[in-house]
């Protein structure tokens, strides 16, 4: 997972220098979009060997301070900045279809509770016109994993009723928020699941309600990073793994996600 910057064959070699071949492109809400289909067009026709899955959506304003302060920040939830997201949502499912990326995703934000009817179909409505909307393109509309439980998700995207509306499984989020088993959650939304963050992290403090858990380099949290690769190879899961690490210490960072290649590479027996 690597996030585009005002130079796109910047942010390809970053890719490359970790020795991997495939790729989710974040594409960061500050970015202006103008340009960014030629000079990626070019980045990625000069590293012919780097495939990127899905572009992921973030969105200028977010903040995850804390879970009301994720509440109030994240994805489309939120209503005064609802209308521009959708539209930045749908300008980048058309910059990805551009670029023959398959898989648009981001975070909505915490689905809210059905029984909150109105909130609940504002946001039913609103996924199903971003899934329309990549539908044009071919795409899939990712929804990533953790701000509820993988049940609610489920009822949510069963009931938004559009066969191209799937799951971006992060297990380390589910932990992160408080959001249940991630081997469990794994196993019910497995027939949704079109990429997945390897991703780690430690359960919030039980005193501190508001409060995330800490998110942790590969291996170093409570995921089980070896039962959730067995878990993907059960499910038949045949998508790319890729690396999410947060670190904003740029040396640790890429030495953590340095070490996840080589974990993972063990695991899969690709080594
Ligand atoms: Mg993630």
């Amino acid at each position: 997972m690597f996030w585009a910057s005002e130079s796109a064959a910047a942010s390809l070699e970053e890719v490359r220098r970790f020795g991997v071949k495939a790729g989710q492109l974040g594409i960061p809400g500050e970015l202006s979009l103008e340009g960014q289909a030629g000079q990626w067009q070019q980045a990625l026709s000069a590293q012919p060997d780097i495939a990127i899955a899905t572009a992921f959506c973030s969105y200028r304003g977010e903040d995850y301070a804390d879970i009301p302060t994720v509440t109030r920040t994240v994805g489309l939830v939120p209503h005064a900045t609802r209308a521009e997201r959708l539209a930045r949502t749908k300008a980048v499912a058309d910059l990805a279809g551009q670029l023959g990326i398959a898989s648009v995703a981001c975070h909505l934000g915490a689905v809210p509770p059905s029984h909150e009817g109105k909130a609940y179909r504002e946001m039913r409505d609103l996924t199903r016109e971003l899934c329309d909307h990549c539908g044009e393109h071919g795409q899939s509309f990712g929804l990533e994993t953790g701000q509820e439980t993988a049940e609610h998700l489920l009822a949510f995207i069963e009931d938004v009723a559009r066969s191209n509306l799937k799951v971006n499984f992060d297990p380390a989020n589910m932990i992160l928020y408080g959001m249940g088993d991630p081997l469990e959650a794994l196993e019910l939304l497995k027939h949704r699941i079109v990429t997945v963050h390897c991703k780690d992290g430690v359960r919030p403090d039980p005193e501190q309600p508001d409060a995330l858990g800490e998110e942790r380099a590969l291996g170093a949290g409570s995921v089980g990073i070896p039962g959730f690769v067995q878990k993907l190879r059960e499910i038949g899961y045949t998508g790319i793994l890729s690396i999410e690490r947060e670190e904003p210490d740029a040396k640790r960072r890429a030495a953590d996600i340095a070490s996840a290649v080589q974990l993972l590479r063990q695991l899969t027996g690709r080594i």
